[in-house]
């Protein structure tokens, strides 16, 4: 089979990939293969009582599939360059916001109209913020919702698959070099194209990282985000997420000099698990529809790691300490924010008699048994300083779940073209290590797309 364009991987950055190949020239042979399910085929089976926590599938429905990893994302799309990758570095901040605007252009159209915009242009929590030493990053955030983001994936889907072939289930093992072009080696099959657009995501990093050993691409990896997901009830955020449903509030800390991040804030959300290479970690998401929503909100608060040389191996530090939690919780372990400053481990019992209701089943335990001191005491002393402008997040029944790892692909060699040194050959979306987020990775598509098309 030849194609002009493979696409590897149907996250947002594979989706994004093909739609805008469609759209400037239809003509093109294009498929895309996908190692996890068709949309309608992901389903996670955590339902909270025959399966309680996560059974390691085979092919994990929260992280594999069409829609990637943000298929049952919150779906909320940060238009900044402040945060959710570099790709500005390579594209420039002007053309970086103008793609990310073109994508929320997309998702409005095909299902997203009249979500809402939030943005930190103005925000009197900023000052707010600054008074108290913390940071507020500038964003605009489209919040399509988990409910949302869905229809707005099957309705690209329906859009694509006239047109493109799509390979559900199809994982590819490797890519080959050959003359005007590459081959796409499947378990039974194989394929040829002129150009391949690799879009692996942060489940495919070690297939990626294979993968450019082989062909000799040049990676580098030295950062790794470790710490836990703060659950407490929504009034005690409402100020700030009513206004701009995410805040990214940076803090560094007194005693290291460390900087401590919210992250993914999802107010009247739950938490979730999620399985990386099999190792269970946490995450969070929220709905659009008041139907489906909690009384809680949750985000993720996370300490960067940066390593330099010899260390090479940050995810493989991230994945032994949430390796610790699963070995101690069988998963995640949840512990109440007044028993971590006691120094005692939480019971099932002390999570029972708190005002907090949990929204995901964790084990209750003792997070500092997991967590290095440093990361713990930049976690605890990031919590004093958000409740001077949270007040309440301080208090004893704030569940903190553990561990939550923020992996970061190693970055592989690109030129501005987001091309590795093989001509056709592009690597994007958050296998690429350039992003970390959806506006990002489809930003990347687009970009690839463009740069084949001419
Ligand atoms: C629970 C959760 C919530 C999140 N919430 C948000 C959010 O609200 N906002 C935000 O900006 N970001 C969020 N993220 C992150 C966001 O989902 C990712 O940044 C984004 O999906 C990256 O897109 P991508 O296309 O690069 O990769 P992915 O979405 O990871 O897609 C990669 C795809 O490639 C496939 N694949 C991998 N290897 C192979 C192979 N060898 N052959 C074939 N296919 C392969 C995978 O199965 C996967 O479907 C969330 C992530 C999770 C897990």
């Amino acid at each position: 089979m030849k194609y002009d364009v493979i696409i590897i991987g149907a996250g947002p950055g594979g989706i994004f990939a093909a739609y805008e190949l469609m759209e400037r020239r239809p003509s093109l042979r294009v498929a895309v293969f996908e190692a996890g399910h068709a949309l309608d085929k992901r389903h996670c089976p955590i339902d909270g009582e025959k399966i309680k926590s996560c059974i390691g599938c085979k092919s994990c429905s929260i992280m594999s599939g069409f829609g990637g990893a943000g298929a049952f994302s919150d779906g909320k799309y940060n238009i900044t360059n402040d945060f959710g990758g570099t790709l500005y570095e390579y594209i420039g901040k002007k053309h970086a916001l103008a793609l990310m605007h073109y994508v929320d252009e997309i998702n409005l159209r095909y299902g997203g109209e009249g979500t809402k915009l939030y943005s930190t242009a103005g925000s009197r929590f900023k000052t707010v913020c600054i008074q108290n030493d913390l940071h507020l990053l500038d964003a605009s955030v489209r919040h399509l919702g988990t409910d949302i983001n869905y229809i707005v994936l099957e309705n690209l889907y329906k859009h694509l698959k006239e047109r493109v072939d799509f390979f559900f289930d199809t994982p590819v093992e490797t890519i080959r070099v050959n003359d005007g072009g590459y081959t796409v080696l499947c378990k039974d099959a194989s394929y040829e194209c002129e150009k391949c657009i690799v879009s692996v995501g942060r489940i495919g990093s070690k297939w990626m990282e294979k993968v450019c050993a082989e062909l000799a691409v040049p990676t580098k990896s030295n950062r790794v985000d470790i710490g836990v997901r703060v659950e407490l009830p929504a009034n005690v955020f409402a100020h700030l997420t009513d206004e701009l449903y995410e805040s990214k509030i940076v803090y560094r800390t007194e005693k290291y000099g460390d900087k401590v991040r919210t992250f993914c804030m999802n107010p009247k959300g739950a938490v979730v698990n999620e399985n990386t290479n099999g190792i269970i970690t946490v995450n969070g998401h929220s709905y659009e529809d008041p139907a489906l929503q909690t009384e809680n909100t949750n985000f993720a608060l996370l300490v960067a790691k940066h390593f330099s040389e010899p260390f090479k191996d940050s995810n493989g530090y991230g994945e032994s300490i949430a390796r610790l939690s699963n070995m101690l919780g069988g998963g995640v372990i949840v512990q109440r924010f007044g028993d971590l400053i006691r120094g005692r481990r939480s019971t099932a019992n002390r999570i029972e008699e708190a005002f907090v209701t949990p929204t995901l089943q964790a084990t209750p335990g003792d997070l500092s048994l997991v967590l290095p001191k440093r990361i713990l005491d930049g976690i605890i002393e990031m919590i004093y300083a958000l409740d001077k402008v949270a007040p309440g997040t301080a208090n004893e029944d704030t569940l903190l779940y553990g561990v939550e790892v923020k992996f970061y692909n190693m970055e592989v060699e690109v030129n501005d073209k987001l091309e590795s040194r093989h001509k056709g050959l592009y690597i994007i979306g958050d296998g690429s290590g350039i992003t970390h987020s959806l506006s990002h990775a489809s930003a990347s598509g687009v970009h690839v797309a463009r740069d084949i098309t001419g």
